[in-house]
């Protein structure tokens, strides 16, 4: 089995002092579906920016794809990264000035340098696959908010990364929009992509996961299998976290 990404004792600090990640170790399979849960505040967000070179870190080792993201790394493993790396925030930071098309074809052809009807074609095959090709033509303040997130998706998938990161992606839909997401998700990685979510949706978790990482204030408390982690968690503090989600 390939190690996607690969975490040694990751520490980060902000500046008033608290430690977001207080010696976080952890690997990522190739293929893999690792869900990161945890209370508000407990370092998820922190962990997986830096795993496309957003945060910087204080001390530990990264490496993500066999690239080097440690606290020495540099501009140029940050930009070897970003290309292999994709990320789909809670926000879906489309350009409200550009079509879908655009807003999906946009990196391919200017980072990427593709052609613009390659570009374009790869784009509609994208947006079919999350189910809104009839879309393209459109401008984002014309979509709901699932439909945004799924062209968020499409976007960062025309890249073609080798991992998908993904914080929090349903925090910021209506509740009826969220399904519309997850499933998309969940075709990614029934094709195989290695992916990292941080997500509150303990169902998504249970079915997709292929393990459940919970941490508690910059820790890792404990990583388990879902079936383990949702019916039996080994540690007191999963527990009592999986409690209040349900209630
Ligand atoms: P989570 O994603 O689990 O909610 P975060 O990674 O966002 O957790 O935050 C972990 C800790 O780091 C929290 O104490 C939070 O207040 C702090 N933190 C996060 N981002 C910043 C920032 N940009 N500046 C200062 N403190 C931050």
């Amino acid at each position: 089995m390939t190690v996607a990404i690969r975490a040694t004792d990751l520490v980060k600090s902000y500046s008033q002092g608290v430690r977001a990640l207080d010696g976080v170790t952890l690997e990522v399979n190739s293929g893999e579906v690792l869900v990161v849960m945890g209370p508000s505040g407990s370092g998820k967000s922190t962990l997986i920016r830096t795993f496309n070179g957003l945060e910087t870190l204080d001390g530990g080792a990264l490496d993500v794809l066999g690239v080097s993201l440690d606290a020495t790394h540099g501009e140029r493993q940050v930009l070897a990264i970003r290309k292999r790396v994709g990320m789909v925030f809670q926000q879906f930071n489309l350009f409200p000035h550009l079509s879908i098309l655009d807003n999906i074809t946009l990196a391919p052809i200017k980072v990427q340098q593709r052609a613009k009807a390659s570009a374009e074609q790869r784009a509609m095959e994208l947006l079919d696959q999350m189910g809104i090709r009839e879309q393209a033509y459109k401008y984002p303040a014309q979509l709901s908010g699932g439909q945004q997130q799924r062209v968020a998706i499409a976007r960062a998938l025309a890249l073609d990364p080798e991992v998908m990161l993904f914080d929090e992606p349903t925090s910021a839909l209506d509740p009826e929009r969220v399904k519309e997401v997850l499933d998309a998700m969940r075709q990614l990685a029934k094709g195989g992509m290695t992916m990292v979510v941080v997500t509150h949706e303990l169902s998504f978790a249970r079915e997709v996961a292929d393990r459940v990482m919970f941490m508690d204030r910059g820790q890792v408390v404990e990583t388990s299998d879902p079936e383990t982690f949702f019916s039996n968690a080994r540690e007191e503090r999963s527990r009592r976290f999986l409690n209040q989600m349900q209630h």
